[in-house]
This record gives structure tokens, C-alpha cells and sequence, in this order.
């Protein structure tokens, strides 16, 4: 297979973890045939240093011609969020990315590592029951796009925000997790609040109605409030959540914090040609920034998504994410993950990519590639 990916790595440890990333893609395409063009842009400060841009237009075109995006992270330290180069520069950036190519759908996986339960802030015996949970959330939708209004009436002020959903919105997202449920453990928790409000009654119904489609997964409905209790009373009753913009923004925050590090966890948000950006959920860690430190799991793991969202390589996908569970069955730790325990080998970024690495050149190569798609 032959692809073209835009590679932005932007700032902070957004290149250090992107060129790690990148040797993982070149080690997969080495070893199962492939050819993948990477074409480099900026963004972010990074960008706004040469371009004046946090975005420029170079970097939208590069992405434009890429088959997927792979992203890295923007962002400077938070005492200088005041200065031009950093001012608004996730929103100028990342949100008008989401923008630009309509993205439908962000898949957040959450997964505690049968290595890493320790670092889990949950209690040891509802952390031993297995955590491998997926949110898909609706991204174009609910109160994030329709009118903001803040006026004064009667003497005081008010404001509104107007959330709305269609029907095809609702169903190209229930779509997509039904798609997901079906490549993993077969079942899905549609989340809503149909007791109170008109959208999620809407949610509901369409939700049920694309259930009909898919008697192979279990399915089931779900109050936002219920749900929030229950990732943290017992999160290993979910394989996938779908759930409108609002709710899955603030539930996928929630479930981020189960494996313990930011370091772990990958992210995609996809259109519905199946293009996506993906990048790790977390933001720059300027506090780390520079030192070689910083874990590389997150943007490997991004890359691997984006192997089988994107191009259908579930297999080369695969490899990857057993590569990595592979070196951190090993004890590689990067420092934020090591609880110094006799048998963790604390390492660097480049030292756990070197483990991946290894462990990725063990892995057989097999061909079941089957594309999991966002329907139109
Ligand atoms: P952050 O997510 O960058 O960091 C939070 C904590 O997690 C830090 O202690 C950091 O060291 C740690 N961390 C994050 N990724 C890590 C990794 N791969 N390995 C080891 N440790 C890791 O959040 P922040 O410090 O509040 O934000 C820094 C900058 O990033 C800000 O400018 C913020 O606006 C931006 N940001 C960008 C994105 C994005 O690009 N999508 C998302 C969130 C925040």
C-alpha cells in the first residue's frame, strides 16, 4: 500500500514524540511492504514563529493532499498563554483543523494496562476486572455550534446556548460506534439525557432505530449522570460508549484518567471519507518539554489508529499496540509511569521506542485487513 500522511508535530514534546512515531510507521512499512510519504508542516507556535500563523495556509494544503493526518501536540507553558505566539493557538489551530474537514467523530480508547494497574487511580480490585473502553463522540452537533447569546432582560444578564442535533448527525455517529463494537467485544452503551432534554429524546430514538441494523452487538441505553458514576464505580462493564458532543467532551476527560497517564493514550477524529487527524489527547507538557523524557506511547499509539481507521491495515495496527504491551510486559517505564518496583527499567523516549521497536521486529506479519468505516 502506498500513502501519503501529513506529519504536524507541533510544540513543546509534540516533535520529540513525533520522530519516534515515525520510525514505528517507517519499521511497519519495512517489514509488511508498505510505502508511506511523510510531508512535514507546521503548527502551532512552531508555525506562528516562521508564518505568523498558528495555522498557515501550507499547512492546511499539506494536509489537504495527505491520506490522514498525524498530529502531535500545540500549546506553550501556561504562564505565557498571553503572548501572540500562544494565544489561542489550540483553538486557531487543532479546532479549525476539526473545521476544515468536518470531522464527524472522535474515538477515544481508554485502557488500563494489565502492567500499569498500580497507576490507576481506581482501587486495585475494580481495576483487576479489566478496563478496555472506547468513547465515540459526536463532534459536529449539540450546544458547541449552534447560537451563543449573552444579553440583559428585566435588569439582569442571561445567556443562551442553542444546542441542536439532526437526524443524520445522530446516526453517523451511532453508525461508526456500532461499526467499532462489532471489531471489539460486541457491545455498545448509547448515552443520552432523554428524561429531560428534547436532543437526547431524539438521540434515543434514532439510536434504537440504527440498533435494528446491528442484532449482533448488545445494546443498551444509558443516563449521562449513570454513566459518569459508573466509569468510575466500574468501568469494565463497557466495551464502547457513543455518545453526543457535550457528554462524550467531559466523559472522555473522565475515562482519560483511568490508565494513569496521559502518556498512554491516543486519540482519532475522523470524516466521512474515512480521513482522519490523530494525536494523542494530551496537550504539550511544556514541563517536560526539551528533556527527552516524555513517554511515546501516545503518538505511537495515534499512529497505529491511524493505520487502522484510516488505510485499513488492522493487522500493521495490531503489531503495534502488541509491541507496545510487549515492552511494557518487559518493565520499560518512562519516568511518569515508573513506580520503581525492581523489575521497571526506567528509560527515555528514545529507549522505549527502541523496545517497541524490538519487540514489533518479533511480531509475525499476517493479512486480515478489513477497513472499519464512518458511514455517509
Ligand atoms: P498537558 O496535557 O500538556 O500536560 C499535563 C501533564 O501530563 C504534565 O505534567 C505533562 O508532563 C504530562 N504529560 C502529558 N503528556 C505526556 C507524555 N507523553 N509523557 C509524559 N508526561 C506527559 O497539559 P498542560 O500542561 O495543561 O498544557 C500544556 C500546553 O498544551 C498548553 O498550552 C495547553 O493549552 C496545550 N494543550 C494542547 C492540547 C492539544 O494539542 N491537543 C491538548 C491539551 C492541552
Amino acid at each position: 500500500m502506498k500513502k501519503t500522511i501529513a506529519v504536524v508535530p507541533g510544540d513543546g514534546i509534540g516533535p520529540e514524540v513525533m520522530q519516534e512515531a515515525v520510525k514505528v510507521l517507517d519499521a511497519v512499512a519495512e517489514k509488511f511492504g508498505h510505502q508511506f510519504d511523510l510531508v512535514y508542516a507546521l503548527a502551532g507556535g512552531s508555525a506562528y514563529e516562521k508564518y505568523g500563523s498558528h495555522l498557515p495556509e501550507e499547512t492546511l494544503s499539506i494536509c489537504e493532499k495527505g491520506d490522514a493526518i498525524l498530529f502531535g501536540s500545540v500549546g506553550g507553558p501556561v504562564s505565557e498563554m498571553q503572548l501572540p505566539k500562544w494565544k489561542d493557538c489550540e483553538r486557531n489551530s487543532i479546532l479549525t483543523l476539526r473545521k476544515h474537514f468536518s470531522f464527524a467523530v472522535n474515538l477515544r480508547p481508554s485502557r488500563v494496562y494489565p502492567q500499569l494497574q498500580s497507576l490507576s487511580p481506581l482501587k486495585p480490585e475494580l481495576v483487576a476486572k479489566g478496563i478496555d473502553l472506547l468513547i465515540v463522540r459526536e463532534l459536529v452537533g449539540d450546544a458547541y455550534f449552534g447560537v451563543h447569546k449573552k444579553d440583559v432582560a428585566d435588569g439582569e444578564r442571561y445567556a443562551t446556548d442553542e444546542a441542536k442535533y439532526t437526524e443524520s448527525q445522530v446516526k453517523v455517529a451511532v453508525h461508526a460506534a456500532f461499526e467499532c463494537a462489532r471489531k471489539r467485544r460486541g457491545k455498545l452503551t448509547s448515552v443520552d439525557k432523554a428524561n429531560v432534554l428534547t436532543t437526547s429524546k431524539l438521540w434515543r430514538e434514532v439510536a434504537e432505530e440504527v440498533a435494528a441494523e446491528y442484532p449482533d452487538v448488545e445494546y443498551e441505553n444509558m443516563l449521562v449522570d449513570n454513566c459518569a458514576m459508573q466509569l468510575i464505580r466500574d468501568p469494565s462493564q463497557f466495551d464502547v460508549i457513543v455518545t453526543s458532543n457535550m457528554f462524550g467532551d467531559i466523559l472522555s476527560d473522565a475515562a482519560a484518567v483511568l490508565p494513569g497517564s496521559l502518556g498512554l493514550a491516543a486519540s482519532a477524529s475522523l470524516n466521512k471519507d474515512n480521513f482522519g487527524l490523530y494525536e494523542p489527547p494530551g496537550g504539550s507538557a511544556q514541563d517536560i518539554a526539551g528533556q527527552g523524557v516524555a513517554n511515546p506511547i501516545a503518538q505511537i499509539l495515534s499512529a497505529a489508529m491511524l493505520l487502522k481507521y484510516s488505510f485499513g491495515l488492522e493487522a500493521e495496527s495490531k503489531a503495534i499496540e502488541d509491541a507496545v504491551e510487549a515492552s511494557l510486559e518487559e518493565g520499560y517505564r518512562t519516568g511518569e509511569i515508573y513506580s520503581g518496583e525492581a523489575f521497571e527499567k526506567r528509560v527515555n523516549t528514545k529507549q522505549m521506542t527502541e523496545a517497541i521497536l524490538r519487540n514489533l521486529e518479533k511480531a509475525s506479519v499476517s493479512v486480515c485487513n478489513e477497513k472499519v468505516s464512518v458511514p455517509k
